[in-house]
């Protein structure tokens, strides 16, 4: 079979560290242009907006949109509507009812949508679904504490309406834990710590509650300096299940079930390889519901002016 030819729309972070090296490493895809304001990447074609490419390059069938939330449903609905196949960075949009119209378009058009969640990607999260699934659960905590000077310097778009703050992390908490729950969670309860002069928060924590009745919560907090915490704790009627490093290490009860290395974005081209052959659409809202449900429900705060 033939690679599909793809196409990466803004290439910031995520694009050059995980993006270009995933597709590089994926027979079923090669890499034949970006979309880039900024010059995109040494030796491979560029065009300065995406309607550009989709006029001069009817070849390439797919595009990665690695640009930040805000602006990404115009292009994605311009995609489907040149019949090219989508894949969408996390989180997929900046409004529900935004990325529930582009399933609609991706069906009608018959082409590929796949809206990632990468840390559902991480090796431990399938092993801990499959562990989970029916034990009685007692109790979940999630822990989910960076330094956003580390992992996010000069984003302006973070901070600014529907740059999600520290949800921009905390939901790839949100989605591991949609992913690996024998039954569905709704939030009861959200506290979200506004930097003053800020329109995103900087600290969350939220409570939920389940059919079943175990309490659950989450703690996100971009203030963390020293060691990062990316932890998820489930206690079960058969002993503690502990996710840590975002979901690439299990233990049960501190004996170790899996430990691996950066497997996420490999496994996002693979997934993204099979819907593209079978022209389907993976759109899961879950881990977003849950935000957009905390800044509906959450009490706001104001904190200290947060200065990059
Ligand atoms: P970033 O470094 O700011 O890069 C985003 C790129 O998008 C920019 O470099 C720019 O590329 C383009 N862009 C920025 N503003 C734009 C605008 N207004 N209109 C059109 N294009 C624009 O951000 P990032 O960290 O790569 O994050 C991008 C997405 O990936 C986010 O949704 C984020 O949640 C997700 N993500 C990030 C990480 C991470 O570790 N950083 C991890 C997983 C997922 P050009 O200059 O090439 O146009």
């Amino acid at each position: 079979m033939t690679a599909t030819e793809i196409a990466i729309v803004g290439v910031g972070k995520i694009a050059r560290d995980q993006h270009v090296p995933a597709i590089a490493g994926n027979d079923d895809f090669v890499l034949s242009a970006t979309v880039s304001r900024s010059g995109g990447l040494d030796g491979i074609e560029n065009h300065g907006t995406l309607d550009e490419l989709l006029a001069a390059r009817p070849d390439i069938a797919a595009v990665a949109l690695c640009m930040p939330p805000q602006v990404r449903f115009e292009a994605a609905a311009n995609a489907i509507a040149a019949g090219r196949h989508v894949l969408l960075e996390k989180p997929p949009g900046a409004t529900i009812a935004e990325v529930e119209a582009l399933v609609d378009m991706a069906k009608a058009r018959g082409v590929a949508l796949f809206a990632t969640w990468h840390s559902r990607f991480a090796a431990a999260v399938e092993p801990a679904r499959e562990w989970l699934a029916g034990k009685t659960i007692r109790r979940l905590e999630v822990t989910w504490k960076e330094d956003v000077r580390r992992w996010h310097p000069g984003q302006d778009w973070i901070w600014q309406p529907g740059g999600l703050g520290v949800f921009d992390p905390g939901i790839n908490a949100l989605s591991i834990v949609t992913a690996i729950l024998p039954e569905p969670l709704r939030l009861t309860e959200a506290v979200l710590e506004f930097p003053e002069g800020r329109d995103a928060p900087i600290a969350a924590g939220l409570r939920f509650a389940c059919a079943t009745g175990f309490p659950a919560s989450a703690d996100f907090d971009w203030r963390q300096t020293g060691p990062q915490t990316w932890d998820i704790r489930v206690e079960t009627d058969a002993g503690d299940l502990v996710l840590t490093g975002g979901g690439a290490r299990m233990t049960v009860d501190g004996r170790e079930f899996v430990s691996a290395g950066d497997v996420e974005y490999a496994g996002i081209y693979r997934r993204f390889a099979d819907l593209v052959g079978r022209r389907a659409v993976d759109v899961d809202l879950s881990p977003l519901v849950h935000v957009a449900d905390a800044f509906m429900l959450g009490r706001r705060v104001t904190v200290e002016p947060f200065e990059d």
